[in-house]
């Protein structure tokens, strides 16, 4: 799960992460208001409008901008507030902006990046750091690798003093400013492991003019296997940064991802759900989406997952595809007799049914009276959806 930046820098600083000051406002007279409020706490002249949205990359996009007074603030979150904010991590047609942060600005000495993350080769959580802050870290790690920093760290004692010395020397920081750095990655890290973050992210890191280092951005992404003992932080979740398909999908605990083909597909299990993927593209279509409808694919699992399909107007066929190992062919085809029946399907639909009593399922849909094409093996499979896209 992802959360504002905002959130995320309220989270961190609970850990003594030091953040740049900030106010939220959903209004524009709200963000004047805001304004009012960090003149009055921090004397703060200028400000920072920034866009609440999950995505990265605001700042290019038109999404963060300072103002160098009230008046500037007002003009500033009028024209951010309600817009369109695209960027490279953005659909096409961009996210509708709902609130804005009004941050304190910071004078900038110098940019840096700090990400936290799980390297799956080594699993071993990795702290990543570079000089090349401010601008697109995936850039850098492409064509100048060597400039990014790694530390990785054990899980059985985790981040080690020396290693975040280590960081923050090969960062340039020097003095004082060396002992704020090292005592930042060690509260990050401290931070991503008590709140089972997946993501920590932050960029830019700054060395501010008066000497002080400190987020002016932040990314969190919270583990959602984890999310049940962070009560809190679930209640965090924006729904409106969600595909409402994804988030209908969750709500029948689906696992569906969408996707921008024109096959739909409804597959049980992960591993079977990508070669389905496969077999799609080989017959000469695209997959409309990632749908795993668990081991024990039941009537009302189906309907629902029918009904997500159904709702994406890009779906030209439906390929359904069921191991029966847990479950029984039977049963499934049974259930998707009965989910059929209930939800209007005017597109071809090809059920491909194999594993326990798989001769048994075919022939239930075959006598069924709904027009749908079975097969058992992939290729038929594959033949079939080609066919009918053709068709
Ligand atoms: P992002 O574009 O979504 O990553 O948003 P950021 O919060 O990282 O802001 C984008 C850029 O705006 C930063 O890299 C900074 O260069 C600039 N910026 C943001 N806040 C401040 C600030 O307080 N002072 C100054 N001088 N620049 C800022
Ligand atoms: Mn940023």
């Amino acid at each position: 799960m992802k959360v504002h930046e905002y959130q995320a820098k309220e989270i961190l600083a609970r850990y003594g992460v030091p953040v740049q000051k900030g106010v939220l406002a959903t209004s524009v007279s709200g963000a004047v208001d805001a304004a009012k409020k960090l003149h009055a706490e921090t004397g703060a002249e200028l400000f920072v409008v920034k866009a609440q949205v999950h995505a990265g990359g605001r700042g290019k996009g038109g999404g963060v901008k300072l103002a160098r007074s009230f008046e500037e603030v007002e003009e500033k979150a009028s024209a951010i507030l309600g817009m369109m904010l695209k960027t490279p991590q953005t659909g096409p047609e961009g996210q509708k902006v709902r609130s804005v942060l009004i941050a304190d600005a910071v004078d900038i000495e110098k940019e840096f990046y700090l990400g936290i993350t799980l390297d799956r080769q080594t699993n071993m959580t990795v702290i990543m750091a570079s000089t090349e802050g401010g601008v697109e870290i995936e850039k850098v790690a492409e064509e100048t690798p060597e400039l990014i920093l790694k530390e990785w760290i054990d899980p059985a004692i985790g981040l080690q003093g020396f290693q975040a010395r280590r960081l923050a020397f090969g960062l340039g920081f020097e003095g004082d400013a060396f002992k704020k750095a090292v005592k930042f990655i060690l509260a990050l890290y401290d931070a991503y492991e008590s709140t089972d973050c997946s993501i920590a992210e932050i960029n830019p890191l700054t060395l501010t003019k008066s000497g002080d280092v400190l987020a002016i951005d932040a990314k969190l992404n919270l583990d959602d296997n984890a999310l049940f003992r962070h009560k809190d932080l679930a209640q965090l979740r924006d729904v409106h940064e969600e595909d409402p398909l994804e988030l209908e999908a969750s709500e029948h605990q689906l696992n569906y991802v969408k996707l921008d083909g024109n096959v739909g597909c409804m597959v049980n299990g992960a591993g079977l759900a990508m070669a389905t993927m496969d077999i799609i593209k080989i017959a000469g279509g695209e997959p409309a989406n990632f749908l795993d409808v668990g081991g024990g694919a039941n009537p009302s699992t189906v309907e629902a997952g029918f009904r997500i399909i159904l709702k994406d107007p890009a779906v030209k066929a439906i390929l359904i595809n069921i191991f029966g190992g847990i479950v029984r062919c039977d049963r499934v085809a049974k259930g998707v007799v009965e989910a059929a029946n209930k939800v209007q399907i005017n597109l071809p639909l090809i059920v491909r049914l194999q594993g326990t009593n798989a001769q048994e399922g075919k022939q239930i849909l075959d006598e069924s009276g709904l027009k749908v094409e079975t097969a058992i093996l992939f290729q038929e499979a594959a033949d079939k959806v080609t066919k009918a896209l053709a068709g």
